[in-house]
């Protein structure tokens, strides 16, 4: 099957900014692509050769479009996997497979997977609904304070709270969920393993991410992770084990806690480029977009080692009404060494909206750090 500029058609579902990285590389194998997004004017609609809007979530919509396409492909889970399924059956190649995507879209059943595998991942309980929950509290099953995970739709922290005493249980939404036991958490790091057709794998080396505290948004992620060889080495271990289990091709992102007391425990997964690995464009002798198409293509990974350390910032919107995007004192960033600016090319801000990111690279990953740190000060996004 020839792929370089021929007919061959890569289709992915989604239009986002990891869709338009993922672009930029298809672009330098001169790939054919296509792209739905239910927005017009999603980030990738002026870069994909045919872009079309669609809901992502509609039977009918992806079954259309995947009908026309040789490969599909996905940059966000929230997709109709029936029709994905059903796409399988006629015969086209859907990477990652439905069955991973499944899995992972429900935070309950994800857990269910990690424990079935013997996978290391924090004590939880799975509850179809709020009042269960609530009878569990009564009966003295269930003891505050403990983590409540929304099991669908949530993301960037938004299904996920704290819960510390009865008053908290109020914010909560009465939906399928899952309570997971609070982890102390010396350090959240994560691995993206990549797996192609015939099941040849390979890990980007581990990072660190930081999280704001008010918006549970990553913040920074820190390239290499300041961590153990046994602890990193153990962590490569665990992610391809999940990626072989979910029988995944493609890329997946493992996010982990390292505990204060030095175990490591899954927190989730995400099957597809992430935003911890968007460091590995500078960073990485291969980028993770890059190894996303030799993954879905049956190529050979490429190497994955560090060229120079670093540290990505995101870049949020900080306005609370949405309106048009402005990026306050941006030119302070090119007076600086090592920087490297990324605009999606979303039209409108709004709070916690994720509109940018700024990698910074720097033989010494502290400096790195220093000028990262002193951007998300002075770099704003707003309207
Ligand atoms: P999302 O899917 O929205 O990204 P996560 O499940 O990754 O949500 O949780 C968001 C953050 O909440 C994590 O990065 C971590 O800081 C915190 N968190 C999640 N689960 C736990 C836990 N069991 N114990 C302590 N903190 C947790």
């Amino acid at each position: 099957m020839h792929f370089f500029s021929s007919k061959f058609k890569i289709g992915i579902l989604g239009g986002g900014q990891l869709g338009k990285m993922l672009l930029f590389d298809s672009r330098r194998y001169d790939l054919h692509t296509k792209v739905m997004d239910p927005n017009n004017k999603a980030p990738c609609s002026n870069i994909a050769d045919e872009f079309i809007v669609g809901n992502l979530n509609d039977y009918t919509d992806v079954i259309n479009f995947g009908k026309l396409v040789d490969i599909i492909t996905i940059e966000i889970e929230n997709v109709n996997t029936d029709a994905l399924e059903y796409l399988e059956k006629i015969g086209k190649k859907v990477y990652p497979p439905s069955k991973a995507i499944k899995i992972i879209q429900n935070k309950c059943e994800q857990k269910i997977f990690y424990k079935s595998n013997n996978l290391p991942t924090s004590a939880f309980t799975n509850y179809s609904n709020l009042a269960n929950l609530k009878e569990d509290l009564e009966k003295g099953n269930l003891k505050f304070p403990f983590v409540w995970k929304s099991a669908k739709f949530g993301y960037d922290g938004k299904g996920v709270k704290i819960i510390g005493n009865h008053d908290d249980l109020k914010s909560i939404n009465d939906s399928p969920c899952l309570v997971e036991e609070k982890v102390s958490i010396k350090k959240e790091i994560s691995v993206i393993v990549s797996r192609n057709v015939d099941g040849k794998m390979k890990c980007f080396p581990a990072v660190e991410m930081e999280f704001n505290d008010n918006s549970n948004l990553v913040e920074y992620v820190i390239c290499p992770a300041n961590i153990s060889e046994e602890i990193s080495t153990h962590a490569y271990e665990i992610a391809q084990k999940i990626s072989q289990k979910l029988e995944m091709v493609g890329l997946l992102a493992v996010e982990l806690f390292i505990s204060n007391d030095d175990k490591i425990l899954i927190n989730e997964v995400a099957p597809r480029p992430h935003n911890s690995g968007h460091h590995t464009i500078e960073c990485c002798i291969t980028s993770q977009f890059d190894q996303h198409i030799r993954s879905i293509l049956n190529l050979n990974p490429g190497k994955t080692d560090i060229k120079i350390p670093g540290i990505m910032v995101n870049l949020v919107g900080e306005n609370k009404i949405e309106g048009d995007a402005i990026y306050k004192n941006i030119n302070y960033i090119f007076d600086l060494p090592g920087v490297n600016i990324h605009i999606y090319g979303k039209e409108k801000s709004r709070l916690n909206r994720k509109m940018g990111h700024i990698t910074i690279v720097n033989k010494e990953i502290s400096k790195a750090i220093e000028i990262g740190k002193k951007i998300k000060k002075k770099v704003k996004v707003t309207s």
